[in-house]
């Protein structure tokens, strides 16, 4: 573009590096604060996206149902992000009913408050009922219904890109697939126990204290978790 100077020069300065990053950075701020985010003051919009998960117990013959609603934020942009706006929490087994709907009164002000809001899946994970918990299909071990409920929060945030899914890096991997050859080894002459259905972990493995799975088998001494990778060894 060429600017034709018709009035005389009086002054000029030179933009110096250091404040020309500073005006980037105060446009970058602008345009963060010009993005739609929840906040208590919003209008419950005439239209939600929902996601239901099932979940089964062992502690009840009928299964629970969580609904959680979204709010689409900047629609249509390069920002547009779903964020939870309400739960709610479904099951013909009424044994909890008061104790589950206030959970979910206020897991749902909480999402309408805006923020971050993740902290509540591990808040909600680490409760444990004084009755112990139990094993679901998989071998992996739930502490308590509340857990379970965390975790169909947790799997919606993934699902939804709030949260991160940790899948394994490479070396994790490797690890895995090391122990799990050698425990072969060492218990069925380099056969794989389960060679039809490999998702299997091994019978006489360990509750891994990480990822809550009875996947940790002991090799060496050590105990390696086939499941999240987690070691003792080493
Ligand atoms: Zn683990």
């Amino acid at each position: 573009m060429t600017i034709k100077i018709e009035k005389k020069i009086t002054g000029f300065k030179v933009i110096s590096a250091e404040e020309k990053a500073k005006q980037q950075a105060q446009a970058v701020e602008e345009a963060k604060n010009a993005l739609e985010r929840v906040h208590e003051d919003m209008e419950r919009p005439e239209f939600l996206m929902g996601s239901t998960y099932k979940i089964k117990t062992p502690m009840s013959e009928h299964a629970l149902y969580i609904t959680i609603n979204d709010i689409v934020l900047n629609l249509g942009t390069e920002h547009e992000q779903r964020h939870p706006y309400e739960i709610f929490i479904n099951s013909k087994n009424m044994d909890h009913f008061q104790w589950v709907v206030a959970l979910t009164r206020v897991i749902s002000a909480v999402f309408r408050k805006g923020g971050d809001i993740t902290f509540m899946v591990e808040e909600l994970k680490a409760v444990f009922d004084p009755k112990g918990g139990y094993f679901k299909k998989g071998g992996k071990f739930m502490p308590s219904l509340v857990a379970e409920i965390g975790e169909a929060i947790e799997t919606h945030m993934k699902m939804i890109g709030l949260l991160e899914s940790e899948g394994l890096d490479e070396h994790q991997q490797k690890l895995i697939a090391e122990k799990r050859a050698q425990y072969d080894a060492a218990k069925n002459g380099g056969k794989s126990a389960n060679d039809a259905k490999s998702g299997d972990f091994p019978p006489d493995a360990q509750l891994c204290g990480k990822c809550n799975v009875k996947a940790a088998i002991l090799m060496d001494g050590c105990y390696t978790c086939l499941n999240c990778g987690d070691s003792k060894c080493g």
